[in-house]
């Protein structure tokens, strides 16, 4: 079911493993939307750090990488297209060697200013976007129409991801809790455009709701900031 009286930007942002993704997906779905996923964007630019061989520690180097390199992130909420100088690399950008380099690489203010501004532009071509990150709401569309910080308790956020992975052995688990907490504190405390709530932002815990009942929420709230047929 498409609910297409959505027009605008809706911002969904927040730490790893609250199910963001597939959460935006689904809201862009429903509404007709286009949806960016924007830490694609970030693990992208990973790649092509990791491919030029250059030190992680060294951000002129690294943000240079990243300028050199043609990073596409397609919009259709229905087919993931992220490539890297026309290499297809929606599989490699999910494994552990990029999921372990993507926050030394997107703290790098060179680098935000860059996929920032792409970022807006492909937003800017858009009548309805769901854009989910940790600085959207913040930074990037200060005045989306709807912004949502979505959180879940941690615990909970490891066994998702858990699931997802298939993994069911408790160290395993473990580990992925701490990998969870390790890069959320590098996001949180970045000096540029650390991850945090909007001040305006609507917080839902999905804790204790399902995919599916935190979708219908989040659309009820679009449908409800705009009036019915408008258009910006
Ligand atoms: O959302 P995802 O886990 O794919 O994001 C990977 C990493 O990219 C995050 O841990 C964060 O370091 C970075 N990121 C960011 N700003 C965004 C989206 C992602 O810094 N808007």
């Amino acid at each position: 079911m498409t609910e297409r009286s959505f027009t605008g930007q809706i911002t969904l942002d927040g730490p790893s493993g609250t199910g963001k993704s597939s959460v935006a997906r689904g809201v862009a779905r429903r509404l007709g939307a286009a949806y960016l996923d924007t830490g694609a964007m970030y693990r992208a630019a990973t790649v092509a750090v990791l491919d030029s061989g250059v030190n992680l520690d060294d951000e002129v180097a690294v943000a240079r990488a990243v300028s050199e390199a043609a990073i596409r992130v397609g919009t259709n909420a229905r087919r993931e297209m992220v490539t890297v100088d026309g290499v297809d690399v929606r599989d490699r950008i999910r494994g552990a060697e990029v999921t372990r380099a993507v926050s030394p690489v997107s703290a790098v203010p060179d680098v935000r200013r860059r996929l920032v501004s792409q970022q807006r532009e492909l937003v800017g071509q858009a009548e309805a976007v769901v854009v989910e990150g940790r600085d959207i709401g913040t930074v990037v569309l200060p005045d989306a129409t709807l912004k949502i910080y979505l959180t879940a308790a941690p615990e909970v956020r490891a066994q998702r991801r858990a699931g997802q992975l298939g993994v069911s052995d408790p160290d395993k688990i473990a580990a992925l809790a701490q990998d969870l907490r390790r890069r959320d504190e590098y996001d949180s405390t970045r000096a540029d455009s650390p991850l945090r709530p909007a001040a305006d932002a609507v917080v839902v815990d999905s804790t204790e709701l399902d995919r599916e009942a935190v979708i219908d929420k989040i659309v009820q709230l679009a449908l409800s900031a705009v009036p019915t047929g408008s258009s910006r």
